[in-house]
């Protein structure tokens, strides 16, 4: 798939090359970074350099960080602390709403943002040891909560936050600080690094129970000895992914092109989250009357890589929970596929991509193809 073009970086992003050098250096490195001897000291230090960046891209205390197996990892530890009432928003991801299957589901509103009346009346029907989860910015539409007014809500009612900020991250500031969030998950291969590491932010003076038991790695908060490699890789992305946010930022350009241009040969589409404050990479926008795995097999064989609106797990698609939640209908959200720029995006994707879902949607026998 080498001139394939690669539009599906909230699934996964390539690797920067400067931190795929770091994960290579440091897997050529010998020894436990718990030992005391030089070569262990060696493994510590990319660590520990590493935590610094993350901190450094969470507005954080390095001391703060847990690094994780992954986002996943960093929901679970938030979510299964001892808490006595979870509070989750309708369009978190599976790795937060089964990691509490019993919490209360706050409803969006047709716009993708989180209900905050419901929120606040949800926080005033109980006390108790309460955590209450809510993303930064959705991975299906890439809708962005107001996570400050988020967390004054939250506050006031004696509650604390989790906020998975593994889209946000690389993408916006992320400042969790500012941000009011009490725990905050993040991901290295969202952002340009290694698949497989993570991190949960844990505000100073929370006392979190370990889900991984054993070892006193990660100041006994994570048991298991490092991914080193991984954890420096994840370092070397987060300073590049840090240094250029206003690149990020500048990859609204393509997105609005691409959806200026989608709208252009088809009116009728329906793009998620449009009305609402948006990550300035992600797209989520329907074909009528054609499903969206027929676009993404269509759209693989014509050379570019989205993914389905809907998840596919096991073979068995399901529709998407976070536009359901949205307001849409299962046909519709059934339609919908997710385009996604990133750091090595470049203005001709926009083109290919046009031109295959053009055709396509001609093919379809919905409209003209490109010109
Ligand atoms: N949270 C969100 C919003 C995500 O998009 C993802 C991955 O798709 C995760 C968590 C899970 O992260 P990981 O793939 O590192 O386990």
């Amino acid at each position: 798939m080498g001139s394939a073009v690669y539009l599906d970086y909230n699934a996964s992003a390539p690797i920067r090359p400067e931190a795929a050098a770091a994960l290579s250096e440091a897997l050529g490195l010998t020894g436990n970074a718990s030992s005391v001897h030089g070569f262990g000291r060696a493994l510590r230090q990319r660590i520990e350099s590493a935590r610094e960046a993350v901190a450094a891209l969470a507005g954080a205390a390095p001391a703060d960080v847990i690094f994780t197996s992954g986002g996943t990892e960093a929901n679970n530890l938030a979510l299964r602390g001892d808490w006595e009432r979870v509070l989750v928003s309708a369009g978190e991801h599976d790795s937060v709403l089964q990691a509490a299957p019993e919490a209360v589901r706050i409803p969006l509103g047709p716009d993708g943002v989180l209900r905050l009346d419901r929120l606040a009346e949800e926080l005033a029907t109980g006390g108790g040891r309460t955590l209450a989860s809510v993303m930064l910015a959705n991975n299906e539409t890439g809708v962005i909560q107001p996570i400050r007014r988020v967390a004054e809500l939250v506050h006031e009612a004696g509650a604390l936050l989790h906020c998975d900020a593994v889209q946000a991250a690389g993408k916006i500031p992320v400042d969790m600080a500012a941000l009011g969030a009490d725990l905050l998950s993040l991901s290295a291969h969202k952002l340009g690094g290694p698949q497989g590491v993570g991190a949960l932010v844990v505000r100073e003076g929370i006392d979190l129970p370990a889900l991984l038991r054993g070892g006193g790695q990660e100041r006994r908060r994570r048991a298991g000895t490092e991914n080193a490699a991984a954890i420096a890789g994840f370092g070397v992305a987060a300073d590049a992914a840090l240094e250029e946010l206003d690149r990020a930022a500048g990859l609204a350009a393509l997105r609005d092109a691409l959806e200026a241009r989608v709208r252009a040969l088809a009116p009728e589409t329906r793009i998620f989250g449009a009305e609402a404050p948006r990550l300035a990479n992600t797209s989520c926008i329907t074909m009528p009357g054609v499903g969206a795995e027929t676009q993404v097999m269509a759209l693989d064989l014509a050379g570019v890589a989205v993914s389905a609106g809907s998840a596919c797990s096991s073979g068995k698609v399901t529709v998407s929970h976070v536009l359901q939640a949205m307001g849409a209908a299962p046909e519709e959200a059934a339609t919908a596929i997710r385009v996604s720029f990133g750091w090595g995006s470049v203005p001709a994707d926009v083109d290919r991509f046009i031109a295959a879902w053009s055709e396509l949607y001609r093919r379809a026998g919905r409209g003209r193809s490109a010109a």
